[in-house]
Formats: C-alpha cells, sequence, structure tokens
C-alpha cells in the first residue's frame, strides 16, 4: 500500500479497493515502525488522521469524489494547526498549540485529506541540511549518514522513504527544491503569492511561500491544486485564477524552448551532476524540446543579496518571539530585561540567534543603505536576468544543487560554506517566480535533481515538463533500500 501516489490512491480509493482508513492505519503503523531511524516527524496526530479518514470514507459513500478526499498527507510543521503543537522546530514553540488552522491547512482538510502529523524542519526553516531542528536531525532514508536538505527535510525524507505520498512544505530559499533534489522527489515552489501565508509562520516574508513535495508531477499537481488559490487574509496573496494542474501535464513538448544559463556550469559544480544535468537535457530535445544557451549575469550576487535580505526580514518576523507577547519564557526572570534575554537566549538556536544578528546589523540606521538597500537593489537585477532570458526562452533548466546531500554534521562549523550550496534555488525566490526539481540520476547512490524555473504563474508548464519527462524516465520510481 505504501508504494502508491496520490493518484493512484485516488483510484484505488474510487474503485473501493480500500478504504482511507485502512490506508491510514497501515501508514500509521509504518511510520511507527521506520520513523526512528529518520526522525521525519515532529508530531504525530493518530486521532485526527483516524477522525479525517472516517469522515473521507463516508463523502465517498455519499457520492462525493475528489482526487485528494481521503489522500494521506503531513504538514511541515510551521503550518499551524489548530489544537495541535506547532513548533517550527524550535523550543521558543514547543508548547504552542495553534489556535487556527493556516488557509493551507484548512483548504486541503476541505478537500477531504488526513493529516498523519506534522513534519520535522530546520528551526524557523533556516538551513539547507535539517539539522537545525531542536528536535534533532533528520536522516535521509537513501543513506542515514547523509542529511535530506532543509529545511523541508522532515517533509521529504518521509516522502521518500513511503511513509507517506506526499506532504506540504515550504521554500524561502529553495526549501522544496534542495530537499526534493537530495531524496529523490519532486518538488514545487509556486510564484509568490500563488499560495496563502496565512498562518504560515513567517521567517522572510517577501520570500516564503509554501507548495507540494511528492514523488511525481503528477502528485504535486494534485497537491497544488489542494492549497493554491486567492486568500483574503494573506495581504500578498494574488486574486488570479488556479488553472486545472492536472489537465496541463499532457501537453507536447514540441518547440518548447528550455534555455540553459552558462553561468550554472562555473567550477563550484559537482562534474558528475553537470553531466546528468546534461542527459536531462538531451531528454527533452528528444521530446522535441529546442535547447539554447542564455545568461543570468547577475547570478553571482544572489547569494550575498539573499542572505542580508532573509536575516532582515526574520529579525523583524522573530521580534515578537519574547516570552511576553509569544513564545518560551526563561524561569525566574530577574527583571524585564532579564526575561527578554534569557528568553530569546535560551529559546531560540543558534542558527536563529546569527540571523537575527545579522539581519538587525543590516538594517540598523548606519548601515541601512550600505548592505539592505543594495541588497534590495540585486534582487532588482536578478529579476531583470530572468524577465530578458524569458522573453528568449519558456523554461529555464540546471542543477537544482552543485553537490549532492552532504554527511551530517559535514558543514556545522562553517554556516557559510551551507549557504553557498544555495546558490541555484535563491534566485527564484529573489524574483519571486515559480521553480521545480525533479530526479535526474544518482551520484554514489545519492539522488540528484534538475531544477526548472517558468515565468509568474506557470507552474502548470513546469509540471508539464516535469510529467512528460518521467513518463520517460524512471529516476523518480527508485525506491530506497530499506524503505
Ligand atoms: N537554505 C536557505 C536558508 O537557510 C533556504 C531555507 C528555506 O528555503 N526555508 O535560508
Amino acid at each position: 500500500m505504501h508504494h502508491m501516489t496520490l493518484a493512484e490512491i485516488a483510484r484505488g480509493l474510487a474503485d473501493k479497493k480500500f478504504s482511507s482508513e485502512e490506508l491510514t492505519k497501515a501508514l500509521l503503523a509504518r511510520i511507527t515502525q521506520l520513523d526512528p531511524q529518520l526522525n521525519s516527524f515532529i508530531s504525530l496526530t493518530e486521532e485526527l488522521a483516524l477522525s479525517q479518514a472516517k469522515a473521507a470514507d463516508a463523502r465517498r459513500a455519499n457520492g462525493e469524489s475528489g482526487a485528494l478526499l481521503g489522500a494521506p498527507i503531513a504538514h511541515k510543521d510551521l503550518f499551524c494547526t489548530q489544537g495541535i503543537r506547532t513548533s517550527c522546530g524550535s523550543k521558543m514553540l514547543d508548547n504552542f498549540k495553534a489556535p487556527y488552522d493556516a488557509t493551507v491547512v484548512a483548504k486541503l482538510a476541505a478537500a477531504g485529506t488526513v493529516t498523519l502529523g506534522k513534519t520535522n524542519m530546520d528551526e524557523f526553516a533556516m538551513g539547507s541540511a535539517n539539522e537545525s531542528s531542536h528536535y534533532g536531525p533528520v536522516k535521509n532514508p537513501w543513506n542515514l549518514e547523509h542529511v535530506p536538505g532543509g529545511s523541508s527535510g522532515g517533509s521529504a525524507a518521509a516522502v521518500a522513504a513511503r511513509l507517506l505520498p506526499a506532504a506540504t512544505a515550504t521554500d524561502t530559499g529553495g526549501s522544496i527544491r534542495q530537499p526534493a533534489a537530495f531524496t529523490n522527489l519532486t518538488g514545487l515552489k509556486p510564484t509568490y503569492g500563488r499560495v496563502s501565508r496565512w498562518g504560515m509562520i513567517a521567517y522572510a516574508s517577501s520570500l516564503d511561500q509554501g507548495g507540494p513535495l511528492a514523488r511525481t508531477a503528477e502528485d504535486c499537481a494534485i497537491l497544488l491544486q489542494g492549497m493554491a488559490g486567492f486568500d483574503p487574509n494573506d495581504s500578498t496573496s494574488i486574486d488570479e485564477p488556479v488553472p486545472d494542474y492536472s489537465a496541463s501535464l499532457n501537453g507536447s513538448l514540441q518547440g518548447l524552448r528550455i534555455g540553459v544559463p552558462k553561468e550554472y556550469f562555473s567550477a563550484g559544480l559537482d562534474p558528475r551532476i553537470a553531466e546528468l544535468v546534461h542527459n536531462s537535457v538531451k531528454a527533452l530535445e528528444k521530446l522535441g524540446a529546442v535547447i539554447k544557451e542564455i545568461s543570468l549575469p547577475n547570478m553571482q550576487h544572489a547569494i550575498p543579496a539573499y542572505y542580508v535580505i532573509a536575516p532582515a526580514e526574520a529579525s523583524s518576523n522573530l521580534s515578537r518571539f519574547d516570552g511576553v507577547r509569544f513564545g518560551y519564557r526563561c524561569e525566574n526572570p530577574e527583571n524585564l530585561v532579564d526575561l527578554y534575554k534569557r528568553s530569546r537566549g535560551e529559546g531560540f538556536g543558534a542558527e536563529v540567534q546569527r540571523r537575527i544578528m545579522v539581519g538587525a546589523y543590516a538594517l540598523s540606521a548606519g548601515y541601512y543603505d550600505a548592505y539592505y538597500l543594495k541588497a534590495q537593489k540585486i534582487r532588482r537585477l536578478v529579476k531583470n536576468d530572468f524577465m530578458a532570458a524569458f522573453n528568449e526562452v519558456d523554461i529555464i533548466l540546471g542543477p537544482t544543487t552543485p553537490n549532492p546531500a552532504w554527511k551530517l554534521g559535514a558543514k556545522n562549523s562553517d554556516p557559510v560554506a551551507e549557504y553557498l550550496e544555495d546558490v541555484y534555488t535563491i534566485t527564484a525566490n529573489l524574483a519571486g517566480l515559480p521553480g521545480l526539481s525533479m530526479p535526474a540520476g544518482f551520484v554514489d547512490g545519492l539522488p540528484v535533481g534538475v531544477q526548472l524555473l517558468a515565468p509568474y504563474f506557470q507552474e502548470g508548464r513546469l509540471l508539464n515538463v516535469a510529467h512528460q519527462y518521467q513518463l520517460n524516465t524512471d529516476w523518480h520510481t527508485r525506491t530506497p533500500t530499506g524503505f
């Protein structure tokens, strides 16, 4: 049962081959048995799952249908879930039970999904390895000594290990696409504003975007359908009709113009990954796509700009966790200042504290122009590069990451080395563009992803290309040994 995709589950439920309750029980048992090796869940929600599964079965018995009706999923633990712990991977929110559901959670519940639990993540979504979680690191099911990527490492490891078919995730600088690449999944970061951020605990508000993590493009289409749409509660949500994503999967790729940026193939890229990227280009050429070399000249400035803008927004967003309004409170404070200092010092981990300090510095009166304003100007240049490129091509293709998943602990002493691994993903967040990572092969037994980027609101085009690629390759069907 656990090998089924969302699409297969929907067919099985419609054909009455099994009930959602049976499937939910089987997956919960599998999580209990196998997750101790991975640590991909922070909370399991068995009671909620069983009641949602029974309700979905009853709705089907009454003649209702729907691709997500009775489908088991999990939510990254930064989506607020009413009455259920929403920790954001932090000691700061270890005992926080959200008083309401995030829009994404509410929409998916209304579509009939079954929530199995809340998945592990880097603390406040800051990281690329899922090692900064208060609840301990997540292991990569392809090799338990390696990281699964981050910050949505729990969602990725759980789906890759077949503990469930799909999960929600968020992407501020790559946190859907990079863990997808590291664990052989398909992950989609939608256009900024496509998926509501209401009830999604903020890291960097101008970059954060929720999206699906699944094994196939077909499943990403199904899950995105349930997540996307205008939300009056999110002032940055965009009132643009949501197309039928599943209907977009079967378009022909004949004549599709794919741009491959020459800057992507610099010295930092593992040559074995470069070769797999070229193989994927050849496979798409066979399907009728036309390949064109393009240039994104400002790409090399994107990492420094991102690592000023994201911490700056984080320092502001995280000021609410002061032990008074929100979050952990220290024992026996001597006075108000001591309460703030110790609550934040004890409640936040090292990486979060580092980013708050960097961000507060970049926003301070004497340095605002030199850092924050400069970074915003680079952001515009990065966006302009993409706009120019999309005048010539329909899709941009390249590696998702410069290297495969590294060993646990390998980058702990050097945060900048970890930041540099985000080089291919963060530009899409700076520009607000949609991006998708899909499985494209293996290096030393570890999965490698290829990234596709498209113009605003062209999620359907990304899913179409990835689905056609997956009809003609079998990388996405490979399963990690032991799972
Ligand atoms: N690795 C990036 C960071 O640490 C991106 C994380 C994310 O997308 N949430 O900021």
